[in-house]
């Protein structure tokens, strides 16, 4: 497919902050002007949107999927394409010493467009979950040098930040993703969840552009939220400075109460992952389009939970060629409906929340190409 217009779709535009019945234009994978791809001379395709709501493809930052090499991966095109995610990012799962093999069995091998940040321990997480225990499992910086230089779906480096993965180390491998990071220019996602070490010790060491992922756990410790329903200082001064929070839901690190305070009270851009791996794909995430129906469910707008998965994270990452429209880049798009239904959906606590509308899939293009269509036949309630 050359040229294809997408039509009769309800255009959900990041950039420009609107929602409008419009054409979307695709010419060889890039979007552009549609009277340009109906006048360019050759044969046009039309993709019928039936009314769907039509975004760039959606982006998630916070994934597992090193299937088979570590216990929670989960197959990369079930959770991306499939479910109207065009981009994931894995989080973690292969540090520097299983690099390749990601590379070769789940970069390679999916439809889905899969990145990683690296994880700081050179084994990841493929020989058990407490990665940083030991210092002398750290990568160098002479190692990570070459391969952030040669390898393009490296977009960072994590580090999981709670007491059972750093044991005793408490804040150290942190400074040494500090160093890395700053050796390399390139941004940290951070986990954060039980102490050691302290979340008061993690945020000032963050930076602009800096991720903080499980930001709105609600676990008694280590909570952005104090006891008075305020942010606590380090998270004021570490939002200002332009790093971002996200959701990471998974399966203990998304709380409806802290989501909620930092709502109604402050006005920082967050962005959406969901964390899914094997063993929360069932429950309690299910999907990113079910975290965003959560967030939706929270009273946050449709156009405020698109922009927490294309825009903001495609920005703190520089990302250029996702969660745009813009015409010459590539022509990721996410068709989906807002399907009325009255349900109860769970977070991270157990505690449920009474959604009236459910996101769901329904086309998903990557590089201008129809990857998935959901013969569910879920039609959206906008018309
Ligand atoms: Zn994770």
């Amino acid at each position: 497919m050359d040229a294809v217009i997408i039509k009769n779709g309800y255009v959900v535009d990041p950039e420009a902050a609107t929602i409008e019945k419009k054409e979307i234009g695709i010419l060889r994978g890039k979007f552009a002007d549609p009277s340009l791809v109906k006048s360019h001379g050759g044969q046009v395709d039309y993709i019928n949107a039936n009314a769907a709501f039509v975004a760039p493809g959606f982006i998630d930052i916070h994934t597992h999927v090193f299937k088979d090499y570590t216990d929670l991966g989960v197959e990369a095109d079930k959770i991306g394409i499939s479910q109207g995610v065009t981009t994931i990012v894995d989080a973690g799962s292969t540090g520097i010493n299983h690099y390749e093999t990601f590379r070769q069995q789940v970069i390679e091998t999916s439809e889905t467009e899969v990145l990683a940040f690296l994880n700081i321990s050179k084994e990841g997480l493929c020989n058990g979950r407490a990665e940083l225990a030991n210092m002398d499992d750290l990568m160098e910086i002479i190692e990570a040098t070459n391969i952030f230089e040669t390898q393009s779906s490296i977009i960072g480096l994590k580090a999981r930040m709670s007491g059972s993965v750093v044991k005793d180390n408490g804040i150290q491998p942190l400074l040494h993703a500090r160093k890395l990071a700053d050796a390399l220019n390139v941004p940290i996602m951070v986990h954060i969840g039980n102490p050691p070490p302290l979340i008061e010790e993690i945020l000032p060491l963050l930076k602009k552009g800096d991720i903080v992922t499980h930001a709105f756990h609600g676990k008694q410790k280590n909570k952005i939220i104090t006891s008075h329903q305020t942010l606590i200082p380090e998270a004021v001064n570490c939002l200002d400075r332009g790093v971002l929070f996200d959701v990471g839901h998974g399966t203990a690190s998304f709380s409806f109460a802290t989501l909620s305070i930092y709502k109604e009270k402050y006005q920082y851009p967050f962005s959406i992952s969901s964390d899914l791996h094997i063993r929360n794909y069932e429950k309690p995430v299910g999907s990113l389009m079910q975290t965003m129906s959560k967030i939706r469910g929270l009273g946050f707008s449709l156009l405020e939970v698109v922009e927490a998965v294309t825009i903001k994270p495609a920005k703190t990452l520089h990302l250029i060629e996702q969660g745009t429209f813009a015409y010459g880049t590539r022509a990721d798009v996410t068709l989906f409906y807002e399907k009325e239904m009255c349900t109860e959906l769970i977070d991270s606590e157990g505690y449920p929340l009474i959604v009236e509308k459910v996101i769901e899939p329904y086309i998903t293009i990557r590089a201008g190409r129809k990857v998935f269509e959901c013969n569910g036949g879920t039609k959206s309630n906008r018309n």
